[in-house]
């Protein structure tokens, strides 16, 4: 299956990135080619990546957390083809639209919870994330109280890496040395109850706790200054937190009684990733405002998405006034038409089979990797998991350097054949939901096995 490419134009390509590539969240240091240089990968089909060596990987990752759909869905790419043949681009300013986009935003509204019926594009998940910014402070712009403009999210966050994004995130890495957080972004606790639970704190009582330090900060800043708390189902990029039943419910009590708009992020948690079609809805919750991007094209292409709540569009249609705000490719046209192409193959099927047969046979088989003397914990949702590295298991202390034993782990994944992120000491994986059980027997083998070497590492 793999087309290894001739070893000179493989050295080509590696030299022109060294070269010429800024790759993301990248130490450029380390990207030197003494030091190795990128890994290339040119081909993908199913769930498994082919780099230009011909060596196979199994996608753990789905990319970043994206190709629900897998690779190489032949109705995806003759949706685009078609699409591109008949209106590549177009843009939806000034009262225009173009078919896919509007067949789009039905969709979606059918697709997302009741009351979530109006949509606005963007291109990627932190675009829909500053939108969701800017549309706040105009909702209260245009109820006549401008004050109410600061933003509540939790440490270690992700939702994206523009100015406002990174600002709405909790990871201190992606602010201090860039002069963020913007002013009127605050964070309280994750309900990550592996590290911050009490001893002798049931799961129960550290979710509400941990709500109401959303509930604290409200209180501090004054209701009537704060807009939104905003938070992921489930925490994803920064290290698979999944939160204690009690922990929703509680964050829904509390911006109702203080009216402060709930946003979901789900980037990440939507498109079934989380078991159900949207992560609010495993946790039973409609928030007023949700972002998606990732699974809404599998990442064919790039697009994202901000449903907001008829009751907030009410606002603008009655009061009126420019939101000043959009982008050259808001509802792209070819984009919309990959969505769509999408989402019928999730409707068709993927998702309501991957919620009764794959998720469950995931979370069981990647649960005995807690047996492992290197394992403190696993945690997951759906086809979501997260697995605590650690250097005691009773104490839960963490091997002395956070990251090392989760930086060998990850890299002994690759050289056995599968992605897996390291989240510091978090191992993660985020198969497509299109994996077949053989393959997530695999998948969880060689990220056990690569503990394994690992461990052994660590203990030289
Ligand atoms: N929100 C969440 C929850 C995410 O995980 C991500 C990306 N990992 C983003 C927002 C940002 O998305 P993008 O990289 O498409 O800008």
């Amino acid at each position: 299956m793999s087309q290894t490419a001739p070893v000179d134009q493989a050295e080509r390509w590696r030299q022109l990135d060294v070269d010429h590539h800024l790759n993301p969240f990248s130490d450029y240091r380390s990207l030197k080619k003494e030091e190795g240089g990128s890994r290339i990968i040119n081909r993908a089909e199913g769930v498994r990546l082919y780099d230009v060596e011909g060596q196979e990987l199994l996608d753990g990752m789905s990319g970043l957390w994206c190709v629900q759909v897998g690779y190489g869905q032949p109705s995806i790419v003759a949706a685009v083809s078609q699409q591109m043949e008949e209106l590549p681009y177009y843009n939806s300013f000034f009262k225009t639209t173009t078919p896919p986009t509007v067949e789009l935003a039905g969709t979606l509204a059918r697709l997302t919870p009741d009351g979530l019926d109006r949509v606005f594009f963007g291109s990627s998940g932190s675009e829909s994330n500053d939108t969701v910014v800017r549309l706040v402070r105009w909702y209260n712009h245009v109820l006549g109280r401008p004050e109410k403009n600061q933003f509540i999210s939790r440490n270690k966050a992700y939702h994206g890496s523009t100015m406002a994004a990174a600002s709405l995130g909790g990871l201190t890495g992606m602010q201090t040395a860039y002069g963020l957080p913007l002013p009127g972004f605050h964070h309280v606790m994750p309900p990550y109850s592996f590290e911050l639970a009490n001893e002798g704190e049931s799961d129960e009582e550290f979710g509400v706790r941990a709500a109401r330090a959303v509930e604290e900060k409200i209180l501090e800043l004054g209701a009537e200054n704060v807009a939104a708390f905003i938070g992921e189902p489930v925490m994803g990029a920064g290290g698979l937190m999944v939160p204690p039943e009690t922990y929703w419910p509680e964050i829904v009590r509390i911006c109702r009684e203080h009216d402060v708009l709930l946003i979901a992020d789900e980037v990440i948690c939507g498109f079934g990733r989380t078991g159900e079609w949207f992560g609010c809805q495993t946790y039973g919750f409609t928030p007023d405002i949700m972002t998606l991007a990732k699974g809404i094209t599998s990442g064919y292409l790039p697009l994202s998405a901000v449903m907001v709540s008829d009751a907030i569009c009410e606002v603008f249609e009655e009061k009126g006034g420019e939101f000043a705000h959009g982008y050259t490719y808001s509802g792209h046209p070819t984009v919309c038409a990959a969505a769509l192409a999408n989402l019928r193959l999730l409707e068709d099927g993927i998702v309501e089979r991957c919620s009764k047969e794959i998720a469950p046979f995931f979370q069981e088989r990647v649960r005995k990797l807690a047996d492992h003397p290197m394992v403190g914990e696993v945690r997951g949702v759906g086809m979501l998991a997260g697995v605590e590295l650690v250097r005691d298991k009773a104490s839960r202390a963490r091997w002395d350097d956070d990251s090392t034993a989760g930086l060998l782990t990850r890299d002994a994944c690759l050289r056995n054949g599968v992605v897996s992120r390291a989240i510091g000491d978090t191992m993660v994986l985020a198969p497509p939901l299109v994996t077949e059980p053989e393959d997530l027997d695999r998948m969880v083998t060689r990220l056990e096995r690569s503990i394994d070497d690992a461990y052994g590492e660590l203990r030289k």
